[in-house]
């Protein structure tokens, strides 16, 4: 097994885990970007999101949310940024999906989730909701 997540998740390699059931792991993360950044995943060896499961889905996103807020009073944070990596296209470093925790301050000099776009759109929002709701149907 040489995914390093899969090896915290069945034990092989030590982490700082701050939580687990069967379908999920929370650990912190070796090199965080700010104090209590968590890290949850999935037991299961998905590269990304959409390739998990309904019900580990329902599981992580259970997870993330249980944390959120311990995660954040323990370190006195005012709120965090929620946020996966999601395929290597996006910088995902590690093909397991991963949801980050990092708790926040006002003032900590990080932007929000908008701040790591610089491109525009080529497309009319209209158009593009009009196929993506066809290709849910
Ligand atoms: P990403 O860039 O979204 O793929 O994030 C991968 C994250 O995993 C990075 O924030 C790393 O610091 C973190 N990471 C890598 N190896 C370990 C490890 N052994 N234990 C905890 N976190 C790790
Ligand atoms: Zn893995």
């Amino acid at each position: 097994m040489s995914c390093i997540f899969c090896r915290i998740a069945a034990a092989e390699i030590p982490a700082e885990i701050i939580a687990q059931d069967d379908h999920t792991v929370a650990f912190l993360d070796i090199s965080p970007l700010a104090d209590g950044h968590a890290v949850v995943i999935p037991r299961r060896h998905v590269a990304r999101l959409e390739d998990i499961p309904p019900a580990e889905v329902d599981a992580l996103f259970r997870t993330v949310a249980t944390l959120a807020g311990p995660v954040r009073r323990v370190v006195g944070a005012a709120g965090s940024t929620i946020g996966i990596n999601n395929g290597d296209a996006t910088g995902q470093t590690i093909p397991h999906v991963h949801v980050h925790i990092v708790p926040r301050w006002p003032g900590d000099g990080a932007g929000s989730v908008h701040t790591i776009f610089r491109a525009g759109t080529r497309r009319p929002v209209a158009e593009v909701g009009k196929e993506i709701r066809k290709a849910l149907a």
